[in-house]
């Protein structure tokens, strides 16, 4: 059976890892992707603030490792009738099974404020510390817009930038972290955002929750309830549309929709996983998930002795704090989670992937994958109904 997946990213390297490990060589396996290697994007949070480094690991190596083969394009259209993808140099490529992991675009949501993607260049936000180190700016807002579904990004540049600020001695500086959350970090519980907001305050964040953040021009900010901040530096997160691949089903913004086995539903014989997808909770941990569920299901059709599991949508974070943390964990029964003793996940990788994980820890223990930075690590089972087989 040949597999081609499209991607080059947390979802596309997990599923080939799996799929790998779990149907041998009753597949092969051709990796199509834009760029010749594989990014962890969610550590690039961490460079401007040398608590992290993203890490960048060729394709071609994964492929030397596992015997796949890789080609460098992107997919721009699925023939679904003859099972196969155009790609944007003209060429085409057959399958036998599709596997679509090709994220999200970033899209900023606010015109004059600086967007961040983890891709940046790591020196526009030193920059932006270097202002503030010097006295040339004394507010800054990170803000999280409406719509965005892993804030988390947001609140580790907050204490960053506040663990740089105040270890300078700048306690005038004011930071600002805005968001539509009620409380810091909701979705994980009480007690993980009870202790979140015990860190946003030590390290004088000021939490501004509830908000339709609208920027408007000189650096003003409205929070949709007659409440304003004013900044002179403004960093917001990317608002995501979907991927909007031709021949692709896909909902009104583009992702495309898929079932519990990672099936995209009224597409015979395609697959897909990770942020692309409607799932509405755009993060690793969940793509890994989603990449395994579609590994299983596609290893199965090619005859290993494996039982698909439908995918069980688990979050799993690590926020990096600058502070001395605990590990939470919450399950959907205990609204308030409780504080674990030990690593949540192993190895205690930013993305917590069953393969990417040892993956990117084996090969470069002290580099990839894991934080610097002291993190708070928490994992939240999601309630959430999958379409099941029937879609
Ligand atoms: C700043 C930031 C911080 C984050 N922090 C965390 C975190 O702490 N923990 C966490 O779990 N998640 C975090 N995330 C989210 C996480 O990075 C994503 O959820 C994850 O990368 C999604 O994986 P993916 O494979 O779907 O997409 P991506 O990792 O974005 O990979 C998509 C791949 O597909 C390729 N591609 C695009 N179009 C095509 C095409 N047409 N054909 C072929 N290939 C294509 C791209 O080049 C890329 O290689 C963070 C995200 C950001 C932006």
């Amino acid at each position: 059976m040949h597999v081609v997946i499209a991607g080059g990213g947390v979802a596309a390297v997990e599923a080939a890892l799996a799929l790998r490990d779990l149907a041998g060589d009753r597949v092969s396996m051709t990796l199509v992707s834009p760029r010749p290697d594989f990014v962890l994007t969610p550590m690039a949070v961490g460079e401007p603030f040398s608590a992290g480094h993203a890490g960048r690991r060729h394709l071609e190596a994964l492929a030397d490792e596992i015997g796949i083969g890789v080609v460098a394009g992107a997919v721009t259209r699925v023939r679904r009738d003859d099972h196969t993808v155009e790609l944007t140099d003209g060429s085409e490529l057959g399958y036998d099974v599709l596997l679509l992991a090709p994220g999200a675009r970033p899209v900023a949501a606010y015109g004059h404020v600086h967007t961040f993607a983890a891709e940046d260049d790591p020196t526009a936000l030193s920059g932006l510390i270097a202002d503030l180190e010097e006295g040339w700016s004394h507010s800054v807002a990170f803000v999280v817009p409406p719509g965005v579904t892993w804030p988390l990004p947001a609140y580790e540049l907050a204490l960053l930038t506040a663990r740089d600020v105040r270890a300078m001695g700048l306690d005038d500086v004011t930071i600002t972290l805005i968001t539509p959350e009620t409380r810091p970090l909701d979705v994980f519980g009480t007690e993980a955002s009870d202790a979140v907001a015990g860190i946003l305050d030590d390290m004088g964040v000021a939490f501004e929750g509830s908000a339709q953040a609208d920027v408007r021009a000189g650096g003003h900010i409205e929070l949709g309830d007659g409440r304003t901040v004013d900044a002179q530096r403004i960093v917001a997160l990317a608002v995501l549309d979907g991927p909007r691949i031709a021949g692709v089903p896909r909902d009104e913004n583009g992702f495309i929709p898929i079932d519990g086995h990672a099936r995209v539903i009224g597409a015979e014989d395609v697959y897909a996983a990770g942020d692309g997808t409607t799932f509405p909770v755009k993060q690793g941990g969940i793509a890994t998930q989603q990449a395994d569920a579609a590994a299983e299901a596609i290893a199965a059709r090619a005859g290993a002795p494996v039982t698909p599991q439908p995918f069980r949508p688990v979050l799993r974070g690590q926020l990096l704090t600058g502070a001395d943390s605990p590990f939470l964990r919450r399950d959907t029964a205990d609204r308030h989670g409780e504080t674990a003793e030990a690593a949540l996940w192993w190895p205690p990788t930013k993305v917590a992937g069953r393969y990417l994980g040892p993956w990117l820890v084996e090969r470069e223990p002290r580099r990839q994958g894991a934080p610097a930075e002291r993190s708070i690590d928490i994992e939240v089972p999601l309630e959430h109904d999958v379409p099941d087989a029937a879609g």
